[in-house]
């Protein structure tokens, strides 16, 4: 699982007043970063993080005046910046200004939003959908809201961070297994099913570290041969897999009814911000009444509702885009194989790492790719192992076969001289 810098593990007071306990530059995580700040400065390497785009970010970004062949964002149909999705929001801001202004189940809802839930049921070819303002928050607030201390939640070993903390929110047993791992997923099951109520069974479309998908009918039979709920979470997968975008169901040729939960965020491929469950009528009507971050949180904004709505349709009706999208990924993946990089598992949709093994490779290897103009992420410890540290690489529909082939031959350079 993906870990954060905690600010728990603070020294423990062991009785009386330790006045320093009350300062912020005592916490551990305080430490870690300035340590990690102080590394950089003496190896002379630029922070690649907090960099300040101006403009789109899309295919190239404009860093301080500069314009970079950029990786480092999923606008991966290019719905960020599109003008038909540019067009919608900004009819949205002037009819309904920018914000919903409070929660809609008190202060009434904007059509926009319903629209966008009723285009995702269909497009999943379930009952109905809901949208909340944060796909981090989404998870959280629905994994903690519909499971409790009597439930199991098991996830894959290398689930998003918003997955984790719902479950430990939700104060069910957490376990994970091995990455993808069905086999090893069934065998826990068939240990420890008899000692909890109901199981939740937590997986991605597509893993955004490692750009590897599961078996997902695997995951389906197991959940019901346990009588257990499946979750699968789109965020990148939407618009990735499957022919005209509709994820993981849709590229595997089953039914998304087979799913108890879709999750999926408006930040990647539906150009805005914002999560959304989609499933069954009971599923939704709970979550619509009483998940405490949908109740007791803004509704998403008309002109983020709009945009999202907008970036679907433009999806649904351009399977070209995914079409193409799909091909760049496979042409970066075998570019980059050919070049003997360590590219994991990555199967080439959307999402490329490029393994370095150090923090420190990765960090000098995103440097040396940012001189010659382009822009990829580095992924340091603790998001992964050190061993696993990489550059990230997020391929859009945009990026042209140009563009890849610059951004390989630096990298063979790279991996050439260490
Ligand atoms: N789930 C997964 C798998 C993610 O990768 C992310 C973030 N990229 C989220 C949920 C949270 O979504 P958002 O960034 O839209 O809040």
């Amino acid at each position: 699982q993906r870990k954060t810098a905690s600010l728990s593990g603070a020294p423990r007071s062991t009785g009386g007043l330790k006045p320093e306990l009350a300062r912020f530059e005592t916490l551990p995580a305080y430490q870690q970063m300035l340590a990690m700040q102080e590394m950089r400065n003496r190896l002379d390497i630029e922070s690649p993080f907090f960099r300040v785009h101006d403009g789109q970010a899309g295919d190239t970004t404009v860093i301080e005046g500069r314009s970079y062949i950029n990786f480092a964002s999923y606008n991966y149909l290019g719905s960020s910046g599109a003008a038909e999705v540019n067009a919608a929001a900004k009819a949205a801001i002037d009819r309904y200004g920018t914000s919903a202004s409070a929660s809609r189940m008190v202060a009434g809802e904007r059509p926009v939003q319903r629209e966008l839930e009723q285009a995702l049921a269909s497009c999943y070819g379930v009952d109905d959908a809901l949208a909340l303002v944060s796909g981090h928050a989404t998870n959280v607030t629905v994994i903690g809201y519909l499971f409790g201390p009597n439930d199991l939640i098991v996830h894959d070993a290398l689930a998003h961070n918003s997955i984790v903390q719902g479950a430990q929110l939700s104060g069910a047993k957490r376990l994970s297994f091995p990455h993808n791992d069905w086999a090893a997923l069934d065998e826990l099951l068939s240990r420890v099913r008899g000692e909890y109520q109901r199981v939740l069974i937590a997986i991605e479309g597509l893993y955004s570290m490692d750009g590897d998908y599961p078996e997902l009918e695997r995951f389906i039979e197991i959940k019901r041969r346990h009588g257990a709920f499946l979750m699968v979470d789109e965020a990148h997968s939407l618009g990735v897999l499957g022919a005209t975008g509709r994820g993981i169901a849709e590229h595997a040729g089953i039914d998304s009814r087979e799913v108890d939960i879709w999750m999926g965020t408006m930040s990647k491929t539906l150009g805005g911000c914002g999560g959304y469950i989609a499933g069954s009528q009971p599923l939704i009507d709970l979550l619509r009444h009483f998940a405490p971050g949908f109740l007791y949180s803004v509704g998403l904004s008309p002109a983020l509702a709009a945009a999202s709505l907008a970036s679907l349709q433009r999806m649904l009706a351009g399977p070209e885009r995914v079409a193409r999208l799909r091909e760049r990924g496979r042409y970066f993946l075998k570019q980059a194989q050919a070049a003997g990089l360590d590219t994991g598992h990555s199967a080439g949709y959307a999402v490329i790492p490029v393994i370095t093994g150090s923090s420190l490779k990765a960090a000098q290897w995103s440097n040396a790719l940012f001189e010659a103009g382009i822009n990829a992420q580095p992924i340091f410890y603790p998001a992964v192992e050190e061993k696993a540290a990489r550059l990230r690489f997020f391929i859009c529909s945009t990026h042209t076969v140009e563009q890849i082939d610059a951004t390989i031959a630096v990298l063979a350079r790279l991996n050439g001289r260490s």
